[in-house]
């Protein structure tokens, strides 16, 4: 079909609007192009062919688009995957390639400047010196941003710049030539037989680190003159070339060499190996325990594929929290990997962008965004712990899961995925454990028992009369760490301010009569009584002054902070040495390794810390574990809770033991029946799946039942409210079941308030379109659709 005109989104900022241009020929969807945009020449996207005009344009008012500037700016996938991704999860594509591309494609806010000239001019005035100063300092070459941000209004001091012509301005886009130029070393097939030593140490280093270094990574291992690398070129036994340097983040690691697999590892690369040959989509799960040689058999995986000539996409949780999973690949391949995430700089997320697109990159690690990263030859997928929540987003359009996405792209390249985790998702487990593509990696290397969990009952403390946060079991442990040079880990979950309620003496957790799940308890307002409800379906009472099922009145809503245990451990043992690690301790950048380093080196005898301390850490020296109380993640108010407390559990029991001493993991509770702590206790991991799966089968609840949320936000709490009821109503229908509405979770956060509506699906048939429940929410009213939610 030829239709004339197309619609392009324009680089201009904050724009969600597409406009209409006449088409030239040779353009497709997915090109960049210029065009005319007022005054201006801007570039765009083209999104799509249009048949009809808009009403209020006549074919004479439609301009031409300018040029071509990128015909197939993406690998031919790649523009269907995110209309699918705009389909599926129900936004505009505008919204996802937003997220697909990085900044500074298009805003024109991160236009940038360049200074051009060195010698000062004579007069500048005051501003426009302010900027030379920037300027000339530094890289000379910065986002226009920025000098907004440092000289506030310099917008006619950037143009008396740029009228005396010592800076010039572009806008930051692919393929624009705003590169960056450094010398590449090669080594070639010269004769080396007769080297000076300096020569030779120079081809040394050059052998050692795959025969291709830049100057600048040469010079840091060996300090060579010019003219030694002059002589070498003579001499035929090294090029120089002048090659495009692309920035990145990158730090020197020592390079490594493959392991000798053991058996279990042989049989995982063969089986993955089998089914990267296949050429055909594969879904593998690799279920393996914390330290059971999973890293190593994606290495190798790996290796094969790059030996193949192409590409692997990594995808792991959260880059600040696994340095060291990301430090072993790029001991083994070097240069070829590429960290993509949102902790990098602006400069160094284009320029990773722009070299994963031009197909520089071997393998591209990166957190949940990083799906979307345009690999031209891409082999294999892998999404590490791949039952962590961190996939979905679930703040702002579109809510995707990077493990749907990964699994629609390996799909349409007919590659194989790859699953890893030692605590699958119950999705994971259901779609695999009972395939070919399961394989178990069940022992770790070398081969060490698991440590022991042991539980211990609060209610039991209770009636000995303590009434501190620890039991004497753990404060046993506590004083004896110390003498032992050893350490210990006190996990504390929580989630939120949000709390449930229960009962001290017996363990009856107050549960929503309609839904199933825990009671939320919230704080009250000033002299009201305080309220427990169910933020699925709203349902609301006051919390009991007794217990309804043992009558005591120690019913209390739960949970306490790190802060309180730190207060508390240093209350009790003065003299000992304690850690915190939580969000807050760490919000700054590279916080949290150096609260990691400083634990390591000994400087602490106990961490304190939330769910972060779940995440892949080695820690030799901690031989004891203590979860303050499961409760807090076995009530949570979310039909997930009990598979999340499952994972979080065995993930911080995990940590434990790890070095030459034996570790112990303590469990407190107050529900000391659950049986999810009876499955953890015994690592039966398996079973518990089982019995979960059942139970969700049974409620209609994912993988069985399809679930969207419908998050609403805004200011004014009762038009939030009225709106959520509003679309209740709209939504009844005999194709699901709408549930609430009800506030959310987290009822109110940064001054908006959220509320809530759940659509639950029976069967496994499609949502239809529901775009159109954004035209009804009045102004002040956000929506936003999560398809397939996580957090609840
Ligand atoms: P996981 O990713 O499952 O936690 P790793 O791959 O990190 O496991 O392996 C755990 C430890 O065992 C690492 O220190 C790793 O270097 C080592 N290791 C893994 N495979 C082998 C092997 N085949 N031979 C020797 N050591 C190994
Ligand atoms: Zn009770
Ligand atoms: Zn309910």
């Amino acid at each position: 079909m030829f239709a004339p005109w197309v619609e392009v989104l324009v680089d201009v900022p904050g724009t969600t609007e597409v406009f209409t241009y006449q088409a030239i020929a040779g353009v497709t969807p997915g090109d960049v192009v210029q065009v005319p945009f007022g005054s201006r020449t801007l570039a765009g996207i083209v999104f799509g062919w249009v048949s009809e005009l808009p009403k209020e344009l006549t074919a004479a008012q439609v301009k031409p688009i300018t040029a071509i500037i990128h015909t197939k700016l993406f690998p031919s996938d790649y523009w269907p995957l995110l209309q699918q991704v705009a389909g599926y999860y129900q936004t505009s594509l505008v919204n996802v390639l937003r997220l697909a591309l990085p900044p500074g494609v298009f805003r024109r806010s991160q236009n940038r400047v360049t200074l051009t000239a060195t010698p000062p001019p004579s007069t500048l005035s005051v501003k426009a010196q302010k900027l030379w100063d920037i300027l000339s300092a530094g890289t000379r070459d910065y986002s226009r941003r920025y000098l907004e941000q440092k000289v506030p209004g310099c917008s006619t001091a950037l143009r008396e710049l740029s009228q005396l012509s010592v800076i010039t301005s572009y806008c930051y886009f692919p393929g624009s030539p705003q590169a960056q130029y450094r010398q590449l070393v090669t080594l070639c097939t010269g004769d080396k037989t007769e080297l000076t030593p300096a020569q030779k140490r120079v081809v040394e280093v050059l052998e050692h680190q795959g025969g291709e270094l830049w100057h600048h990574d040469l010079q840091k291992q060996v300090k060579t003159s010019a003219i030694t690398l002059q002589k070498l070129e003579k001499l035929g036994v090294i090029t120089l070339q002048k090659r495009q340097w692309l920035r990145r983040e990158m730090q020197g690691v020592t390079p490594d060499q493959p392991r000798c697999l053991t058996t279990d590892q042989q049989v995982a690369v063969t089986k993955i190996l089998e089914a990267v040959a296949s050429r055909q989509y594969t879904e593998i799960l690799l279920h393996g325990i914390t330290g059971s040689g999973k890293t190593e058999v994606y290495l190798q995986v790996i290796a094969f594929i790059l030996a193949q000539k192409k590409q692997a996409l990594v995808l792991i949780p959260e880059i600040g929290l696994t340095p060291q999973l990301t430090e072993r690949f790029r001991a083994r391949f070097g240069s070829q990997v590429w960290v993509y995430h949102s902790g990098l700089s602006e400069g160094e997320r284009y320029d990773t962008w722009r070299a994963v697109w031009q197909g520089e990159a071997g393998v591209v690690i990166g957190t949940r965004s990083a799906v979307f990263a345009p690999l031209p030859h891409l082999g294999l997928i892998l999404l590490d712990e791949e039952h962590d929540a961190s996939f979905k987003q679930s703040q702002m359009a579109p809510c995707y899961h990077a493990r749907t996405v990964a699994q629609w792209r390996a799909q349409a390249l007919h590659c194989p995925i790859i699953f890893g985790s030692a605590t699958p998702s119950a999705e994971t487990w259901h779609a695999l454990a009972e395939s070919r593509g399961y394989i178990s990696l069940p022992e770790r290397i070398p081969p060490r028992p698991l440590p022991p969990i042991r539980l211990v009952d609060m209610r039991v403390e209770l009636v000995k009369k303590n009434f501190s946060l620890f039991s004497q079991y753990v404060q046993q442990k506590i004083v004896q760490l110390q003498d032992k040079s050893q350490q210990a880990i006190l996990f504390v979950p929580r989630r939120g301010h949000s709390t449930f309620v229960s009962c001290r003496a017996c363990g009856y957790v107050l549960p929503c009569p309609r839904c199933e799940v825990s009671l939320t308890y919230h704080q009250a307002e000033v002299a009201q009584e305080p309220l427990l409800y169910c933020h699925y379906c709203n349902w609301r009472q006051l919390q009991p002054q007794r217990c309804p099922a043992c009558d005591s009145s120690f019913l209390k809503h739960f949970g306490c902070g790190t802060q309180r245990v730190v207060q508390e451990l240093q209350r009790l043992w003065p003299q000992l040495r304690v850690l915190r690690y939580d969000r807050d301790s760490t919000s700054g950048k590279g916080a949290h390794r150096e609260i990691m380093q400083e634990f390591q080196s000994g400087a602490a005898d106990v961490l304190v810390g939330t769910q972060m301390l779940t995440k892949g850490l080695d820690l030799p020296k901690v031989t004891l574990v203590v979860v303050l109380a499961a409760d807090g993640l076995l009530h949570l108010g979310d039909y997930r809770a009990q598979e999340r407390a499952a994972q979080t559990l065995l993930q911080v029991a995990g940590r434990a033991g790890r070095g030459d001493q034996p570790g112990e993991v303590i469990i407190q509770t107050y529900s000391g029946e659950h049986p999810v702590l009876d499955a953890v206790c015994c690592y039966a991991y398996n079973a518990l799946m089982t019995q979960e799966l059942r139970q969700r089968q049974e409620l209609g609840y994912p993988p069985w039942g399809r679930l969207v949320l419908l998050r609403l936000s805004g200011l004014d709490e009762n038009l939030v409210a009225q709106t959520a009821q509003k679309l209740a109503i709209q939504l009844q229908s005999e194709h699901w079941e709408c549930i609430g509405p009800a506030p959310a979770f987290i009822p109110r956060l940064a001054n908006r308030y959220r509320w809530q509506l759940l659509l639950k699906n029976t069967d496994d048939s499609p949502w239809p379109d529901l775009r159109w429940l954004h035209r009804r929410c009045p102004q002040g009213v956000q929506l936003l659709i999560d398809v397939d939610p996580v957090e609840l």
